[in-house]
């Protein structure tokens, strides 16, 4: 009994011991795959409900390791985010999604909005506010085209703070909305102090709107917050036309969604703006 506990043990520690190692040497990997140019954007739309257009787009971010393939954020972001590199990878993120915004309508197609996502990390270092500047005059961007997505958790950390750079953000002229609404433990006090424009409704209350009344409620009480607050919806994760059909009922601004398009690279997002489907 004793020896099979031990081994198991063992076994347990090499495990653990190739888990640490796998960590480590994907971290060492990510250090370089900046300057590698591993790192791309991809682009989701935003479509809004009213009359199908595409409004803007998401930019999220997709390594493409050389070995592993196309590592998923969920992956690596936490652990740029461990590491401080998610700094000068949200940097990156930030000019490249601005210059892409600007090279889509250099081609003609329409100016919609980006939105690119943050981390706390970059949230609180400070010079976030020169960061977004800087990617502003290099990519020649108007400041209204773009967006920044925070989440509820990164601003009640400290709020008073948050609402000072937030306050700053939006003095540059651009749109600031707050990711995976709902999930987080936000303050409706907190709410009213906060200079943002959007709330975005997290999927897991959109995946079970149509079948689940309190999913149904918790959806239609934040449309009419954000409506009495002066600020617009977006919903994500929209996958089945049930949920589009929800959504429109309960008025929500715009989609966000598999049941419109997957995140696409660049190339492929052009193809889409120039020929949009119906929603
Ligand atoms: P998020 O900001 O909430 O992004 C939405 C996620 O939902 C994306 O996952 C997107 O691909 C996925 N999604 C969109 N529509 C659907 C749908 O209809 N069904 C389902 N099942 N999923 C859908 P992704 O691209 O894997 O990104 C995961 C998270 O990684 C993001 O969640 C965001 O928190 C983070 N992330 C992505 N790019 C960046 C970035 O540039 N900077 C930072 N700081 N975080 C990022
Ligand atoms: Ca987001
Ligand atoms: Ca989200
Ligand atoms: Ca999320």
């Amino acid at each position: 009994q004793a020896k099979q506990r031990g081994n198991g043990f063992a076994f347990y520690r090499a495990e653990m011991n190739r888990h640490a190692l796998k960590i480590l040497e994907l971290e060492n990997d990510l250090r370089h795959a900046l300057e590698r140019r591993e790192l791309l954007l991809h682009y989701q739309p935003k479509v809004e409900l009213a009359r199908g257009r595409i409004i803007g787009c998401e930019a999220l971010l997709r390594w493409q390791h050389p070995q592993r393939g196309l590592v998923s954020p969920a992956d690596f972001i936490p652990l740029a985010e461990e590491t401080g590199l998610i700094v000068p990878i949200g940097a990156w993120a930030l000019l490249e999604a601005c210059n892409q915004a600007m090279q889509w309508q250099q081609q003609g197609l329409p100016a919609i909005g980006m939105a690119v996502n943050l981390s706390s990390r970059q949230f609180r270092s400070g010079d976030l506010p020169t960061a977004v500047a800087a990617a502003l005059r290099h990519s020649a961007l108007p400041a209204s085209r773009l967006e920044l997505e925070l989440t509820e958790s990164m601003v009640m950390d400290d709020p008073a703070g948050a609402v000072q750079t937030m306050q700053q953000l939006k003095g540059c002229g651009l749109q600031l909305s707050l990711d995976d609404f709902g999930t987080g433990y936000s303050s409706l006090n907190y709410l009213r102090h906060f200079p943002v424009d959007c709330l975005k409704i997290d999927a897991s209350f959109i995946r079970d709107v149509d079948r689940d009344p309190s999913a149904a409620a918790v959806v239609t009480s934040i449309i009419d917050i954000a409506q009495n607050l002066g600020l617009t919806t977006i919903a994500e994760g929209v996958e089945t036309h049930a949920q589009l059909t929800f959504l429109r009922r309960c008025q929500c601004d715009a989609l966000q969604g598999y049941l419109y398009s997957r995140p696409l690279p660049a190339a492929d997002f052009a193809q889409l703006l120039a020929r949009p489907p119906a929603l």
